[in-house]
């Protein structure tokens, strides 16, 4: 089964062509950061004119680098949701397009489901039952994998989600967006152990994330430096607001391991390519018995390949969507 595959809910506009789920044959992304750096993060309306422009072209270079032609394709796969709106539609509307031309069957993909199957595509054996740990741009969700596209949401972020809390603390320390690669890079400077920021847990739900705390600890570090005329030290204050992240994100993801009696553990989404949460994980689950997956960096970040891999299981399970699929700004994990 070859499926093409389209991401375009938020800045990447990209397209995949996926064989058996497993097998990327060509992971077509064009990146708008450096338009929306402008603005020091993402204008939704900019977003949804770039993809209108960029899909045709990054479509026709994904059949392209697979060596194929529309007519060699079995299915269609798209992100219809969560995301912005605007951004969803282009993705939505020219999978249908394509799928009514050529009769080809549609399978709608959630976005998140997308980050977690990141993880099948370089990791062969790595079948559900699994946990995950989707630390993205948008979403903090500790989840279990319970059958290829079969989630039991543990816990979330009440608040923040942790890609979110990077950006906006890396803004306020000057470093610009996105913030999440610049304070992983300027955290190997500094020492994480310089300033206690508060951990984000929430009272009587373990599994559950608070990032907006840290994040007003840090501009209060700040204002309080400021005011008495104390120097600021960004390495410091970016590896110790890591620190507190990536402790939390391992405490609750080894515990839920435990407590379910998982033996494999997952993450996904963008800040999994952050290398302090990939360390600290590793050592937590070796010490654990727990074998631990990732994906690499572009596999992390906003891709279609993911989407085909997601795409595959859902149309095995023969999951079909009709030309009225719509984008679905919020949709929730789980749902169809
Ligand atoms: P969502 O997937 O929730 O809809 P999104 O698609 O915008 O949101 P992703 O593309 O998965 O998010 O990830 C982008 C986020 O990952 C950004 O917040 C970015 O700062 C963060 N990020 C990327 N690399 C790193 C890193 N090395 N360390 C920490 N954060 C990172
Ligand atoms: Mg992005
Ligand atoms: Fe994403």
């Amino acid at each position: 089964v070859v499926i093409l595959a389209i991401e375009s809910s938020c800045d990447e506009t990209a397209a995949a062509v996926v064989k058996n789920g497993r097998q990327i044959l060509s992971n077509v992304i064009s990146s708008q950061i450096e338009l929306h750096k402008l603005y020091g993060g993402v204008v939704p309306e900019i977003a949804s004119r770039k993809h209108i422009e960029k899909i045709n072209q990054v479509i026709e270079e994904a059949l392209e680098q697979a060596g194929a032609v529309l007519d060699d394709m079995d299915a269609v796969g798209v992100t219809y949701g969560p995301g912005l709106v605007g951004a969803l539609l282009v993705g939505v509307a020219e999978a249908k397009a394509i799928s009514y031309a050529k009769k080809l069957p549609l399978v709608g993909v959630h976005h998140i489901e997308g980050h977690i199957s990141a993880n099948y595509i370089e990791h062969p054996e790595l079948e559900p039952p699994f946990l995950c740990l989707v630390v993205s741009g948008g979403h903090t969700h500790l989840v279990i994998v319970k059958e290829y596209g079969e989630f039991q949401i543990l816990g979330r972020t009440r608040d923040d989600a942790a890609g979110e809390a990077f950006d906006k603390v890396a803004r306020a320390i000057g470093l610009g967006y996105p913030g999440g690669p610049k304070i992983d890079k300027l955290s190997l400077e500094g020492n994480p152990y310089a300033i206690d920021f508060p951990k984000g847990k929430i009272e009587d739900a373990p599994y559950d994330f608070s990032f907006s705390g840290v994040k007003s600890a840090v501009l209060n570090h700040l204002n309080r430096c400021r005011m008495q005329g104390e120097e600021i030290v960004a390495a410091d204050i970016a590896a110790s607001f890591q620190r507190s992240v990536v402790e939390v994100l391992v405490e609750h993801a080894i515990s839920a391991a435990k407590d379910y009696h998982m033996d494999k553990l997952a993450i996904a989404g963008g800040v999994a390519s952050n290398g302090a949460l990939r360390r600290g994980m590793e050592k937590a689950c070796q010490e654990n018995g727990i074998h631990f997956y990732y994906p690499s960096p572009i596999l992390c970040t906003d891709n279609a390949a993911m989407i085909g891999t997601a795409a595959y299981y859902e149309y095995k399970k023969g999951t079909r969507h009709g030309w009225d699929l719509n984008a679905v700004p919020n949709l929730k994990l789980g749902e169809r």
